[in-house]
């Protein structure tokens, strides 16, 4: 399906991270985890790249993408929309989706790889669903943490989920935890990881040494389903 649609909301989530919501057309219908194609007019050509959509199918109302600014032409195209500026959106694209088809499952995001996840994690406690959800999040600072409220908040909804964060160069004052993601960490946060659906998502490095490290663990190619943002 290809849509124009007029931005409907604009939120900041961190320093260089914005939401983009727009109206949910009637009959767009996608999966938790699935990408769009959104195409913009940058210094007078239409430019289109995707954005894993990180709002739920749940929401009736809107749908939503989030960038991380990275100061290029294109995000400052982005960066600099109002509400009421359109957009042209295509979609949805993606294998990487989650129903609920899976009682347990485990999460591993890096940076802005958090969006399929907070659909994936939104749609879970909007449904009321059982499955246990083990998130990790794993981002540089505290100041990089996209969406924490949105899951701290999601924690109480639903005591199926459990988010772990994690970040590589925190400042003093953090009392979590400050590893990459690793094999112990996963050994010691998901004690039952055997027997959980792995999603990765992340950049293109991270989702590469994320799917060889679960290789080494014995997880199957068959129970892991992943993103990479490309590009980014
Ligand atoms: C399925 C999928 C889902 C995605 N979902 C998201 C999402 O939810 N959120 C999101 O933010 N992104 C997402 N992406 C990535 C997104 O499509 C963009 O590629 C990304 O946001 C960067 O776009 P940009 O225009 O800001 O930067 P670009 O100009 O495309 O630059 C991308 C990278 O290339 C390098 N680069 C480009 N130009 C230069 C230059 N002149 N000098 C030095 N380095 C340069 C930089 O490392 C830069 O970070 C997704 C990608 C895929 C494939």
């Amino acid at each position: 399906m290809k849509f124009e649609e007029k931005t409907i909301d604009i939120i900041r989530r961190t320093h260089d991270v914005k939401s983009f919501r727009f109206r949910r057309p009637a009959g767009f219908d996608y999966k938790p985890g699935q990408y769009i194609l959104v195409s913009l007019k940058v210094e007078g050509d239409m430019v289109t790249k995707p954005f894993s959509l990180s709002s739920s199918p749940t929401e009736k109302n809107h749908i939503e993408f989030t960038k991380k600014l990275t100061g290029h032409p294109f995000s400052n195209v982005l960066d600099n929309m109002k509400i009421g500026d359109f957009a042209v959106i295509s979609g949805p694209f993606g294998k990487m989706t989650f129903e609920g088809e899976y009682s347990k499952v485990a999460l591993l995001s890096g940076g802005i790889g958090i969006t399929p996840m907070i659909s994936i994690c939104k749609y879970c406690t909007d449904m009321h669903s059982d499955v246990d959800i083990m998130l990790i999040y794993s981002n540089k600072t505290e100041n990089d943490l996209a969406f924490k409220q949105e899951l701290d908040e999601m924690m109480q909804d639903n005591i199926n989920l459990k988010v772990l964060y994690t970040l590589t160069r925190a400042s003093e004052s953090w009392t979590g935890c400050r590893e990459r993601i690793c094999e112990n960490m996963v050994v010691r946060a998901i004690p039952d990881y055997k027997e959980r659906l792995f999603f990765i998502c992340g950049p293109p490095a991270m989702v590469k040494s994320m799917e060889d490290m679960l290789t080494s663990m014995n997880i199957s190619g068959d129970m892991i389903k992943k993103e990479s943002l490309i590009g980014y």
